[in-house]
């Protein structure tokens, strides 16, 4: 049998109050899932299917804490989340059948190169540049809940400020809605997470800042931005 050359840790989250890990599979985002949020990205926002990108299991940074600023970029952004943790296999599912795959739920940053993100949009590129780097989703623990959260408060403060504020109800896919529509695409499982996108509020940070994520009934994400290197 051949052997591995090396070996390379499988990414896994903390489960909250729990002396236990969520390895993580894959990691899935929503794009543009609240009205307010499509239209200042300048999107008309509507009923149209939801869309999909990945960002690398590695990019995830379980509890938070310090992020240094990413290389290539001069305008990284802020995607405050909900993020459900799946704990069962589902493909091709109804949403009734969705909503019981869920296994919790965390609070996520979806950190964005937007200047990445945006000049690949508007030649038609892939975004993984702008979306997929380093340190690029940090991630709460996961609270052990089977109930899709379907309302509450989310918000993003940086340096004592509010910069996004939102409901979980604002959202045009709810939880079971998004499982279902992207169990049609993948036999999803137990590994996958879902970032469920983010409120209007996007805005660039900068070292030194220090932001603080939000949702009802989750621990706080807490995160400081760091000088590159
Ligand atoms: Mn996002």
């Amino acid at each position: 049998m051949p052997t591995p050359l090396f070996t390379l840790s499988q990414p896994a989250v903390p489960v909250a109050g729990e002396d236990a890990l969520y390895p993580v599979r894959r990691v899935f985002c929503v794009g543009r899932n609240y009205a307010a949020h499509a239209r200042e990205m300048g999107s008309d926002p509507n009923r149209e299917p939801p869309f999909y990108f990945t960002k690398a299991a590695d990019a995830l940074v379980p509890g938070g804490g310090a992020i240094s600023y990413p290389p290539a970029t001069a305008n990284l952004h802020h995607e405050i989340e909900l993020v459900v943790a799946l704990g069962a296999a589902v493909f091709q599912a109804s949403p009734e059948e969705a909503a019981k795959a869920v296994f919790g739920h965390a609070i996520g940053l979806d950190m964005t190169r937007r200047d990445l993100q945006f000049a690949a949009r508007d030649k038609g590129r892939p975004w993984d540049l702008g979306k997929s780097f380093e340190f690029s989703a940090p991630i709460t623990p996961i609270l052990r809940n089977s109930t899709p959260i379907l309302s509450g408060a989310i918000t993003l403060e940086v340096n004592g400020e509010i910069r996004q504020r939102g409901d979980i109800s604002d959202m045009i896919w709810s939880i079971p809605e998004v499982i279902a529509h992207l169990s049609q695409y993948y036999h999803l499982s137990p590994g996958d997470l879902i970032f469920t996108g983010t409120p209007d509020g996007v805005s660039p940070v900068l070292p030194g800042d220090r932001l603080i994520g939000r949702v009802a009934g989750l621990a706080e994400l807490d995160v400081t931005i760091t000088q590159a290197r």
